[in-house]
């Protein structure tokens, strides 16, 4: 008889660890088998060979599959459930798909095969340096920190041709798939028989894929969002992670994990981005990994003028409340030359509050106590959290007074503005308000043909997209997220500025840019005006030093949900006092716990949300106090959390 440790898929009376089992037959590290546990069955993977133990073991059941996991795999499992302190059975069922015991008809070929439109770039000399630099560090991660249209497409291409040429996989994660569209387009060129992940196939048709990837022996070319770092792909030589500035990259369901984390510790991989995260540059900066790519691929004389406009100057709104008339100019020009506009904004709907003048009442969602956003064409209040809606008051409910005022504006409002101002043009919005069917990855080729004259989008339109008719562009509000409270909102507002600058600088055309913001002398906005990077991390890099966040330290940030506030404020005590007295008991230093204080969203349909982040200059002593927490329904942990908020 032989005995293993399996990982369950589900935990057992609270037990969530590896269990002991018998087999008659022989099984591989890795093996996927069926086990059972207490009175029923459930899916395992096998992690060790052991010795009999003293109890008394079950048999397992049967293996599912003749091939195991791939080392990787199960190297990640343990990983990510020891430095994210997730279950070990939800990474279990993070690693192995869905139904996994189902019979499955066989793919067909038109699920893993698509066309492919040749097209030939030649390297040119920088993307060349770029994949020299890359393949003689021996840093296991490198950052490829190229200008948007330095062609860091081209050199993934390479880099995946070279990998396969050495006989191993190559994984490549995209952050949305209405950006794949792009990628995949460009790696279906180069490549016959790449595996394509994403959300929107059938749980039916991903295990078959799945199934594809673990039983090939030959190496594979996959594409897919993070969860494609779970693709049992063979003797794996590299992960390509594009934009990997995207929060898209953050799990935070367990298993809670970042992918940008979970690759490094899988197989050598590559971070391509123009505007990095500080953490990931400053860990790459001491390691020596990055690789500079400041030249666009496609040299052009074509300029692109900048202008900032200061929202407070009512001098420039004369026109109109929120576009100026600077902006205004430049897009009749752009209509006048049958070129395209693009205005830039990151809010939706019509306008974000809804607020009474007389006494101040404002218009809150019932279930989350945060403003409803006013949506006119629908004539209806929704809320952006939880999706509920709710009629539009026309008087105040506290006061009486017909005295309601919508406040501030959002997509729809500049799409009404648009057509008020242009009768003429043909105008698109894109935003999470689109209609399946109208969303910009469907109509792509119109928009990219030049049919629509105004083009009005969130984030959307920032990424990847190629705008080669554009000569106007606007961001109405360029200072929208720098108010937020949270140490990520200056990083995430440069990325944001600097992407969507970037569909202009593509430059096919002359172009003109105008950034509208009340904070026209911001450090940030300033920074990504002049596509300061080098400054702009040293500027934010000191005020993490100052304020000990990352990547000077690991974060861990404790919330408590209860239904009254004075309970929820009496527990949260008790676990910052918990928490103190054991650092001072066990003499844990380098650490800093800010005392229990109301979360930004703190009032919400489940009670009242406090608390409590611990700073650690060591993520082992930080480690170390997460483990005396009781695990309650009532804490929320984030380790790692990209926002505080
Ligand atoms: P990035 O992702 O770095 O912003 P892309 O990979 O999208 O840039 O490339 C920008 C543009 O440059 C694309 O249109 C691409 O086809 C083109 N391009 C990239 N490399 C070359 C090259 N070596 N020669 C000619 N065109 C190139
Ligand atoms: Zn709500
Ligand atoms: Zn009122």
């Amino acid at each position: 008889m032989n005995y293993y440790l399996v990982a369950p898929a589900k935990t057992f009376h609270q037990t969530d660890n590896v269990l002991t089992y018998s087999s008659a037959e022989k099984l591989a590290i890795g093996q996927i088998v069926e086990i059972p546990l207490g009175k029923q069955s459930c899916i395992g993977i096998v992690t060790q060979k052991t010795e009999q133990p003293e109890f008394e073991t079950k048999n397992i059941i049967r293996t599912i599959y003749e091939q195991p996991l791939p080392k990787h795999l199960t190297k990640a499992l343990f990983w990510l459930a020891n430095y994210y302190r997730c279950p070990l059975s939800s990474v279990v069922q993070a690693i192995l798909p869905r139904g996994i015991t189902k019979k499955r008809r066989n793919l067909t070929q038109s699920d893993t095969k698509t066309p492919s439109e040749p097209v030939a770039n030649p390297l040119n000399e920088a993307q060349l340096r770029a994949i020299a630099e890359i393949e003689s560090n021996s840093a296991n991660t490198i950052l490829l920190h190229g200008i948007t249209g330095s062609g860091k497409t081209n050199i993934y291409i390479e880099l995946a041709k070279r990998t396969l040429a050495k006989g191993q996989s190559i994984i490549i994660l995209v952050p949305e798939i209405a950006l794949t569209s792009q990628i995949v387009r460009n790696f279906q060129a180069h490549f016959q028989d790449i595996v394509i992940l994403h959300s929107a196939q059938t749980e039916s048709i991903r295990h078959q894929i799945w199934e594809k990837s673990l039983k090939s022996t030959e190496p594979q070319v996959v594409i897919g969002p993070r969860s494609a770092l779970f693709a049992p792909v063979q003797n794996l030589g590299l992960i390509i992670i594009d934009e990997a500035h995207e929060p898209a990259y953050q799990q935070d369901q367990n298993p809670k994990y970042s992918a940008l984390r979970l690759a490094s510790i899988m197989s050598k991989t590559i971070l391509g981005t123009a505007t990095p995260l500080i953490s990931d540059y400053y860990i790459c900066e001491q390691h020596k990994a990055i690789v500079e790519l400041n030249q666009l691929a496609i040299k052009n004389e074509k300029t692109a003028k900048i202008s900032l406009i200061d929202l407070k100057e009512r001098g420039n709104f004369s026109r109109s409340r929120f576009i100026s008339r600077q902006l205004i100019e430049s897009i009749q020009n752009s209509l006048q030359n049958h070129t395209q506009s693009l205005i830039f904004h990151n809010r939706r709907g019509s306008a974000p509050l809804t607020v009474c003048d007389q006494c101040g009442w404002q218009s809150l969602c019932d279930n989350c106590f945060l403003p409803l956003v006013l949506h006119a064409d629908e004539f209806k209040m929704h809320c952006h959290t939880c999706g509920r809606s709710f009629p539009v008051p026309t008087s105040c409910p506290e006061c009486h007074n017909a005295s309601i005022h919508h406040k501030g504006f959002g997509t729809k409002a500049i799409e009404d503005e648009m057509h008020r101002l242009f009768p003429h043009a043909k105008i698109a919005r894109f935003d999470a308000d689109t209609d399946a069917d109208q969303r910009l990855d469907k109509i792509y080729d119109q928009v990219h043909n030049g049919n629509y004259d105004i083009i009005i989008g969130t984030q959307m339109i920032a990424k990847g997209f190629d705008f080669p008719k554009l000569t106007t562009l606007g961001i109405i509000q360029a200072d929208s997220q720098l108010s937020l409270p949270d140490f990520s909102s200056e990083e995430r507002s440069y990325q944001l500025i600097t992407q969507v600058i970037g569909r202009a600088k593509r430059g096919h055309q002359n172009s003109e840019i105008f950034i509208q913001s009340f904070q026209p002398e911001h450090q940030v906005i300033q920074y990504a005006i002049q596509n300061n990077y080098a400054d702009f991390y040293h500027y934010l890099l000191e005020k993490r030093q100052k304020s000990k966040l990352p990547p000077y330290t690991f974060l861990l940030k404790l919330s408590m949900t209860y239904k009254t506030e004075a309970i929820v404020v009496k527990n949260i005590r008790a676990l910052y006092k918990k928490i103190v007295r054991y650092a001072k008991a066990e003499q844990i230093t380098q650490l800093a716990i800010t005392p229990p204080m109301p979360a930004f969203h703190e009032r919400t349909n489940s009670g009242y949300t406090w608390q409590i982040i611990v700073k650690a200059k060591s993520r082992t002593n930080l480690l170390k106090i997460f483990d005396i927490i009781d695990k309650s329904p009532y804490i929320h942990f984030a380790l790692d959390p990209i926002t505080l908020l």
